[in-house]
């Protein structure tokens, strides 16, 4: 795979953003592009960042796909 392509936008549909929430503390969640420190994994698209005062927990979203679960999450930055 030689696809490079670091600042692809958004590959959640808006009108799907709205409806996922945050399984944790079920606050919205927004896009964020993937940053230098995520290039090393290929499957990332980018991710759902909780928007939580307390929470901020971000969620991958790989090839397209959401993975909206606390165990993966990751913290925030
Ligand atoms: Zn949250």
């Amino acid at each position: 795979m030689s696809e490079a392509n670091p600042s692809k936008g958004p590959v959640i549909d808006p009108e799907f953003l709205k409806i996922l929430a945050c399984p944790k503390c079920r606050a919205a969640v927004a896009w964020e592009s993937p940053s230098s420190d995520d290039a090393r994994d290929d499957k990332l698209d980018g991710w759902l960042v909780c928007q939580g005062a307390d929470c901020r927990l971000r969620y991958p979203v790989r090839e397209g796909i959401p993975e909206m679960l606390i165990d993966e999450a990751a913290p925030p930055r």
